[in-house]
C-alpha cells in the first residue's frame, strides 16, 4: 500500500477534502456536523448497520464493509486517502479497530495519535491527571490494602458491566471468588458517593481557545433502576449493580462551578502538551486537542473528582446535535461538537495549517 505522502495536501479549498468517520458512537453528528459546515463527508459502516446514516440522510456517502476486522485493510485505506478523508475517531473506533492500526493508519487522521496510549494504559493516564492536579479517586494496589469503600473495575468489562462496589478485603475475596475466580486485570479505585458529571470541552491549536461545550450524565443499566425498587426486595432478589450505557441525558451545571471547571480542562491540555506529541517550533508539543471529556463524580461538598478521561469526542455530546446551552452562548448558530470539529478541520485548511489538526 502507498503510504500517504507527508506533509497533508496543500490545498486551501475545504471541498478537496472529505470528513469522514465510522458508523457508530457519535458519526450522525459528527456528520451533520461536517454538512453544517458545507464539507462533504463520508461514513464507513459495517454491513448491516448503514441503516440510520440512510434513514437520517447525512452521509454523502456510505462506504460498506463485512466486518471490522477483515474490512479495514489497505484497500479501504487507499480509497480514503484518494479522496483526501480526514478521518475522525470516536470511541468506538479505537475499541473495533485497536491501537495498533490505529497508529500504523496512513489515511489523515484528526487529533494527536499518542494521546491513546496516554488515555487507555491506567499508569500513564493518572499520571497525566496527578499532573494537572486534579482531584482523583485513590487508587489501591492491592486488595489487602481496602479500607473504605471501593468500585472494583475489570478491565475487559465492557461498558461498565460486572463492576463491583466491597468495603473490606474480605468482601473483595468473597465476590471475586464467586464472580470472576480468574479475573487478574482489575484496578481497585475508592468509591465516591456523588452525582456522576460528564464534562464536554473543546481545544483548538488554531484559535488556541479552550470552550466547555456541554455536559452530561449517563442512562446506566440497571445502575439508574435499582432505585425503584425497595432495598429489601434487592437484596432478595440477589441484585447486583452494573453500568451498562443505554443513553446520555443532558445537564446543566451550577453557574459557580464552571471557573473552575475551565481551569481543570486548562491544566489537562496545558500538561499534554508537556507530555506528548511531536514538538512545535515554539518547543511545546501537540499535546491534546480537539474535544475531551473529563469523567467526574462531584460529591456533596461540591469536590469533582476525576475518574477518566477520554480524548476525544464522547457520546454523551450527542444530545446537543443542535447545540447545548452554552455553546448558545458564544456562537449565534447551532454548534454541536462534530461541527465544532469541522469547523475546526476547516479553518486549519483555509489557514494552510491542517498539518496543525492531525497527528
Ligand atoms: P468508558 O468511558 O471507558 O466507557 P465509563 O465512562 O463507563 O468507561 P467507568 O470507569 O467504566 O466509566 O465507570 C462506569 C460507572 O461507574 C459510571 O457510572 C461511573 O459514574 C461509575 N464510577 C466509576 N468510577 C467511580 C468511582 N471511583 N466512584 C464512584 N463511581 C464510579
Amino acid at each position: 500500500m502507498s503510504p500517504r505522502a507527508s506533509p497533508p495536501p496543500a490545498s486551501r479549498n475545504p471541498n478537496d477534502y472529505v470528513i469522514a468517520t465510522m458508523g457508530s458512537h457519535s458519526a450522525l453528528q459528527i456528520l451533520y456536523g461536517a454538512r453544517q459546515e458545507g464539507m462533504r463527508n463520508l461514513v464507513i459502516c459495517q454491513r448491516g448497520k448503514e441503516r440510520p446514516y440512510r434513514s437520517y440522510g447525512v452521509a454523502d456517502d456510505i462506504l460498506l464493509v463485512d466486518d471490522w476486522k477483515r474490512g479495514w485493510n489497505a484497500k479501504l485505506e487507499q480509497e480514503l486517502i484518494r479522496r483526501n478523508a480526514i478521518i475522525i475517531p470516536h470511541g468506538s473506533f479505537v475499541a473495533y479497530l485497536g491501537h495498533d492500526r490505529v497508529q500504523k493508519m496512513k489515511t489523515m487522521y484528526y487529533g494527536t495519535k499518542e494521546i491513546l496510549e496516554w488515555e487507555s494504559n491506567r499508569t500513564k493516564e493518572r499520571v497525566w491527571l496527578e499532573k494537572s492536579r486534579l482531584l482523583l479517586p485513590k487508587v489501591f494496589q492491592k486488595p489487602a490494602d481496602i479500607d473504605r469503600r471501593v468500585i472494583v473495575k475489570f478491565h475487559g468489562a465492557g461498558g461498565g458491566f460486572g463492576y463491583f462496589v466491597v468495603k473490606s478485603p474480605e468482601q473483595f475475596e468473597e465476590v471475586k471468588r464467586k464472580k470472576y475466580p480468574k479475573e487478574t486485570d482489575f484496578v481497585i479505585q475508592e468509591y465516591i458517593v456523588g452525582v456522576p458529571l460528564y464534562i464536554h470541552y473543546f481545544y483548538s491549536p488554531i484559535t488556541g481557545e479552550l470552550e466547555i461545550m456541554s455536559f452530561d450524565k449517563r442512562y446506566e443499566s440497571n445502575a439508574d433502576s435499582i432505585g425503584r425498587i425497595r432495598a429489601e426486595d434487592q437484596l432478595a432478589a440477589n441484585i447486583h449493580t452494573s453500568y451498562t450505557i443505554v443513553g446520555n441525558m443532558p445537564v446543566v451545571v451550577r453557574e459557580s462551578m464552571l471557573p473552575e471547571f475551565f481551569e481543570m480542562g486548562e491544566r489537562v491540555v496545558k500538561v499534554s502538551q508537556q507530555l506528548c506529541g511531536p514538538k512545535g517550533k515554539n518547543g511545546k508539543r501537540k499535546g491534546l486537542f480537539g474535544p475531551f471529556c473529563l469523567e467526574a463524580i462531584v460529591t456533596r461538598k461540591l469536590q469533582t473528582y476525576v475518574f477518566e478521561i477520554s480524548a476525544r469526542i464522547v457520546a454523551g455530546t450527542n444530545p446537543y446535535i443542535e447545540g447545548s446551552p452554552y455553546t448558545a452562548l458564544r456562537y449565534c448558530e447551532p454548534m454541536s461538537t462534530g461541527r465544532r470539529i469541522a469547523r475546526d478541520i476547516k479553518q486549519a485548511i483555509e489557514e494552510g495549517r491542517l498539518a496543525e489538526v492531525l497527528g
